[in-house]
C-alpha cells in the first residue's frame, strides 16, 4: 500500500457521543456495550472506493485528549476528521464549536506550510434514539454545512450509515488531493473550507434554509479569543 493510498482519518468529539462505536462497526463490524471511554487507539481498515483498495488509519481519540498533548500528535497526519456529537445530548453538539477551532488552527498550519487542507464531516450519533433527540438533524445539517463540512446522522448501533460517512469522507479526500495537485493558482488561505458536499442524511426531509447564520466575530478574533480561554484553562501548552 502506497502512502497515496493510505488516508488517515481523526475521529473526534466530545466522551460518550460514540466514536469507539462507530470505530469498531467499521473496523469490525463489531457492536459492544461497553468499550472503555479511556482508551485511545488506532485502527486500519481496507475499503475499496472507485475500484481502488486505499488503507484507512483511524485514529479514535478519548477522554480529555486535547489536554494531554495528544490532539496535535493526532491531527499532524490528519486527512480528514470525523466530528461526532450524540444527538440525544446537546452539549455534545455544542462541543463541536471547540474541535472546528482546534481544526481551524490547523489549517491555518497547513497553509502557512503549503500542505493540503483537512476534510471535515459531521457524524450525527445515535440516530436510532430518536425519541430522546435534543438536537434537530437540520440543525446538525446547517452547523455542518455553513463550514463546508459533509454531515450524516448515523447510528453505530443499528449500523446506520457508517460505512457511508467513511465512504464519503474518502471520496473528499481523493477530491481534495486531486485539487491540490492540479492547483495552479493560489494556495488556499488559512481561512478557506472545503466546498460544501452534497449532503447525505438521515432523517431530513426538506433542505436546509439559505440564510444561515453569518459569523460576526472574524476568524483570528476567535481563535485569539479561544486560545486566551485555553490559556487560563492551562491547556494551550500546544498551540504555543
Ligand atoms: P466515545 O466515548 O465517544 O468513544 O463513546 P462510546 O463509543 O464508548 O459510546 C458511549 C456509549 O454510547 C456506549 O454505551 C455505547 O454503547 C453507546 N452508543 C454508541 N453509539 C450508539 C448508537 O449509535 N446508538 C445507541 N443507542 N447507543 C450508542
Ligand atoms: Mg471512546
Amino acid at each position: 500500500m502506497t502512502e497515496t493510498n493510505r488516508i488517515n482519518i481523526t475521529i473526534c468529539g466530545d466522551g460518550g457521543c460514540g466514536k469507539s462505536s462507530i470505530t469498531l462497526r467499521l473496523v469490525r463490524s463489531a457492536w459492544t456495550e461497553d468499550y472503555d471511554p479511556t482508551i485511545e487507539d488506532s485502527y486500519s481498515v481496507t475499503r475499496t472506493v472507485n475500484g481502488k483498495p486505499y488503507s484507512l488509519s483511524l485514529t479514535d481519540t478519548a477522554g480529555q485528549e486535547e489536554y494531554r498533548g495528544l490532539w496535535s500528535a493526532a491531527t499532524l497526519h490528519s486527512d480528514a476528521f470525523l466530528l461526532v456529537y450524540d444527538i440525544t445530548q446537546r452539549d455534545t453538539f455544542l462541543g463541536l464549536e471547540y474541535f472546528d477551532s482546534m481544526i481551524e488552527i490547523e489549517r491555518e498550519t497547513r497553509a502557512e506550510m503549503k500542505r493540503c487542507m483537512p476534510v471535515c464531516f459531521v457524524a450525527g450519533n445515535k440516530c436510532d434514539l430518536s425519541s430522546r433527540r435534543q438536537v434537530g438533524a437540520r440543525e446538525g445539517l446547517e452547523w455542518a454545512r455553513n463550514r463546508g463540512f459533509g454531515f450524516m446522522e448515523t447510528s453505530a448501533r443499528e449500523r446506520v450509515n457508517i460505512e457511508e460517512t467513511f465512504a464519503l469522507l474518502v471520496q473528499r479526500v481523493l477530491q481534495s488531493r486531486h485539487e491540490k495537485l492540479h492547483q495552479t493558482t493560489h494556495l488556499p488561505t488559512s481561512t478557506s473550507r472545503t466546498k460544501p458536499l452534497a449532503p447525505l442524511y438521515a432523517k431530513v426531509e426538506k433542505e436546509a434554509s439559505s440564510d444561515s447564520k453569518v459569523e460576526s466575530e472574524s476568524l483570528a478574533e476567535r481563535i485569539q479569543m479561544r486560545i486566551r480561554g485555553w490559556w487560563d484553562e492551562g491547556v494551550c501548552r500546544w498551540v504555543c
